[in-house]
């Protein structure tokens, strides 16, 4: 594995968040097949997979983007303290983000731009810290921009109250957006793209929920692709039909993923998935009815 920060005039560094248990195999991706992992197990061992125990690694972080002079966050995780009764491994988590962050040179007032690729709870966290007993904006200056249909479907769940909600989504977007969008300067978008800069967009990914999107980099004839929640765990990648457990619309996020990742074959584009322990890209090519995994780099 090679360490590649910069694709032509963008550079791109991930911010370590958490890794920890959260789902097996087969709760992560209901449709699996054991046979087809232990047949991959050289390398998904020990970084994606434990064949023992069936846990699927994860982690959550962010990506920071620098490019036209702008420092763009792209996802901010889980976020500290957040009550999340649901989701039990997230729930009053205390780590050094702030302090990864800034070994990278930025402090929250330096962030020009947060971009969530949609409004789950383990993407919209750092939004918010809290500041005697108040969920304020972490990044003062930021303009966060957030999908639409997230956005409004979240609004309307907090506002009906009776929808049911296991995972905490409404919870998670009361402390993690609703304040952004009070304090803080928002831009919410919809569409197929929404043009960040000359080398930078975020392009629609629906499925994963309504407003899904992950950012494509291109410059200088390189290209890379943050994929979001696009793909959970690389062998989605290899059967982009895979539903991930949390697919709101499974038939979507999988023509979503075929898209994108075509994409990213067409373009030498690693894919950097956001959940993909250690800011790990995978180098893809066209193969049968998925794609297959060339090399891998990291950021
Ligand atoms: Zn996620």
């Amino acid at each position: 594995m090679t360490d590649k920060t910069v694709f032509g005039d963008v550079e791109v560094n991930r911010v370590d968040e958490w890794r920890d248990r959260l789902f097996t195999r087969p709760e992560l991706l209901p449709d699996s097949d054991r046979l087809e992992w232990e047949a991959q197990k050289d390398w998904l061992e020990p970084v994606f997979w434990s064949a023992e125990s069936e846990d699927a690694w994860l982690c959550a972080q962010s990506f920071l983007v620098r490019s036209g002079g702008r420092t763009i966050l792209v996802d901010t995780g889980i976020g500290n303290g957040k009550p999340r009764p649901g989701v039990p491994p997230f729930a009053d988590l205390d780590t050094g983000y702030l302090g990864n962050l800034a070994a990278l040179g930025v402090r929250p007032e330096d962030v020009d731009l947060v971009v969530c690729t949609h409004l789950h709870p383990d993407h919209i966290g750092w939004n918010t810290t809290l500041e005697n007993g108040e969920w304020r904006p972490t990044f003062p200056n930021a303009t966060h921009l957030l999908p639409k249909p997230d956005f409004e479907l979240l609004s309307e769940m907090a506002k009906s109250g009776d929808a049911p909600d296991p995972l905490g989504f409404v919870s998670a977007f009361l402390d993690s957006v609703a304040p952004v969008a009070e304090h803080a300067k928002t831009q919410l978008w919809e569409g197929e793209e929404q043009v960040i800069d000359d080398a930078v967009r975020l392009v629609a990914a629906p499925g994963h929920s309504p407003g899904a999107a992950a950012v494509t980099i291109s410059s200088g004839g390189e290209h890379a692709l943050l994929a979001g929640d696009l793909v959970h765990h690389p062998m989605q990648i290899l059967d982009p039909g895979q539903r991930n457990v949390l697919d709101a619309d499974p038939a979507a996020a999988a023509e979503s993923r075929i898209r994108l990742l075509g994409w990213a074959a067409e373009h030498s584009a690693p894919v950097f998935g956001g959940h993909f322990p250690g800011g790990r890209g995978a180098r893809i090519s066209a193969a049968g009815s998925g794609f297959r995994i060339d090399s891998w780099t990291n950021v």
